[in-house]
């Protein structure tokens, strides 16, 4: 990858204003630098990709699509290496989110070949207008991703692949703490015979470039993934322009009486430990009925302690860093607020620079910082209830509203739990975590608007046309 990358626009990897450096969350050393652009740079990629028509077919696109899949499955040493040394993950979370990459690629390269419409007859009414109505999804045109700091490749790569898939041309603004990722995808696209002009990124100081790009007038879509607080002053200023907003979550897994408790327990250290804790769609709060949370919280303490905290470089390594110190710093402060107000502490709690250990926390009030905002870190705090109702109540006493896990043997606690959560999916006997290229994935609330997941991106990014014959 080379030190001049960072600005893509007009067919050309081109000179900024400047370059960033990018600094490796656990040594503090340079990993890379990267050319940032300026608002009129942004604007100006922006009107390349208006001013272009892509040719490609279905069949062009996904071929595109697969080799760019097989590019990252043949680098995935490099890929999963630039995702570590950028953000800190440890290298085994890099390597799983390389495979999940090619993964939503290889998805979409299938997906955009099933783009349909429908046959509608309009005798309907007392005009008896015996005509055809034929409808067709066609490319949005151009689309403004803009992607957080968290798995940092894929993230991209869920926004760009259903975008190419449906014919899109496609400006990326990745986050500027982890851009190297990005910048390695859209080189494995051009690679992979991406035509150059359907395609642009710009990397620098994203208020000033977000705000370029969307009031360009040559983007017809926002596609954002990131914080609520930065998710509303977007939509607050975006206008008539098509957005969607996969934004954050407290992430709720309830624990019933009835639970297979190793189950719960496996599901709840995946939910909340990996990646750092640092996935929106984690487990941020487990919410454990009284007669089983001893059993519970003494296995789960038990798994937490048992992950490596290390290098992430390391492939013995389980939990690397957080994005950085100050992200840390946040995360130790709120677990001591949560303890001062009567939760307990029975694993971790312990901070090392941008290093958080895998805390477990029983007795967590629910109005808690901890569990009441997204903490985005290594946590696992523990409210305990004392019935479904109350497990119901305490689940959507939340702004967020993304994805919920429920673990119980229960059948109508399971039917009534999909029918009440007040979020986007409800994964009975897993945690919030559940993921499958092939679903609807997003948020009510303050956890956003759309749907993600291929067929719902496509859907997302291409707009309904009608023939009448
Ligand atoms: P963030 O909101 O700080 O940044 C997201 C993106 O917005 C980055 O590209 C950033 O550069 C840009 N940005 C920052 N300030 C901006 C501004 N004033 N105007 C325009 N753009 C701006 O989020 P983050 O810290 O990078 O990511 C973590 C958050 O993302 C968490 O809340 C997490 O839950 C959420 N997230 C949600 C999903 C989902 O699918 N629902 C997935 C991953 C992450």
């Amino acid at each position: 990858m080379s030190a001049e990358w960072g600005l893509f626009s007009g067919g050309r990897w081109s000179p900024g204003v400047g370059v960033a450096e990018v600094r490796n969350p656990y040594t503090d050393e340079v990993v890379g630098t990267v050319v940032r652009a300026s608002p009129e740079q942004a604007l100006e990629a922006a009107r390349g990709l208006a001013g272009v028509r892509s040719e490609l077919t279905a069949y062009d696109r996904s071929n595109i699509l697969t080799a760019t899949a097989e590019l990252l499955h043949r680098e995935r040493d490099d890929f999963a290496s630039t995702i570590s040394q950028e953000s800190g993950l440890a290298i085994m979370d890099a390597r799983r989110e390389v495979d999940r990459a090619a993964t939503q690629l290889r998805y979409c390269a299938e997906e955009g070949k099933r783009i349909t419409g429908e046959a509608i007859r309009t005798d309907v009414t007392s005009a008896r207008q015996r005509r055809l109505a034929i409808t067709t999804r066609e490319p949005i045109g151009v689309v403004c991703a803009v992607t957080p700091f968290n798995r940092p490749l894929n993230q991209v790569v869920t926004k760009v692949a259903p975008a190419i898939a449906a014919n899109n041309r496609v400006v990326v603004k990745p986050s500027e703490k982890t851009p190297l990722s990005a910048i390695r995808l859209v080189d494995a696209l051009l690679r992979s015979g991406l035509p150059p002009d359907l395609i642009a990124l710009v990397c620098g100081e994203p208020g000033e470039l977000v705000d370029a790009l969307i009031h360009s007038g040559h983007i017809d879509m926002l596609t954002f993934t990131g914080s609520t607080r930065v998710g509303r002053l977007l939509a607050a200023s975006a206008g008539m322009i098509r957005q969607t907003y996969e934004l954050g979550d407290s992430g709720a897994l309830v624990i019933m009486a009835d639970a297979d408790i190793p189950a719960a327990v496996a599901a709840a250290t995946a939910g909340a430990f990996a990646t750092s804790g640092q996935s929106c769609r984690g487990v941020k709060r487990i919410i454990a009925h009284e007669d089983v949370a001893d059993e519970f919280v003494r296995e789960l303490a038990a798994a937490a302690s048992a992950l490596v905290v290390g290098d992430p470089g390391d492939p013995a390594t389980d939990i690397g860093t957080l994005i950085d110190r100050h992200a840390a710093s946040e995360v130790e402060a709120r677990v001591a607020r949560a303890v001062a107000a009567g939760a307990r502490v029975l694993c971790g709690a312990r901070r090392v620079g941008a290093q958080y250990w895998p805390t477990v926390l029983d007795h967590v009030p629910r109005d808690a910082d901890l569990v009441r905002l997204e903490t985005f870190g290594p946590t696992a705090p523990v409210i305990r209830v004392k019935d479904f109702p109350e497990a119901v109540e305490v689940v959507n006493d939340s702004r967020y509203g993304l994805q919920a896990g429920i673990f119980t043997n229960n059948l109508e606690h399971a039917r009534r739990a999909a029918e009440l959560f007040d979020v986007g999916a409800v994964v009975v006997n897993g945690g919030p975590q559940f993921e499958s290229p092939n679903i609807p994935f997003g948020g009510v609330k303050d956890s956003g608007i759309g749907r993600e997941g291929a067929r719902y991106a496509i859907e997302e990014m291409t707009r309904v046309k009608t023939l009448v014959i």
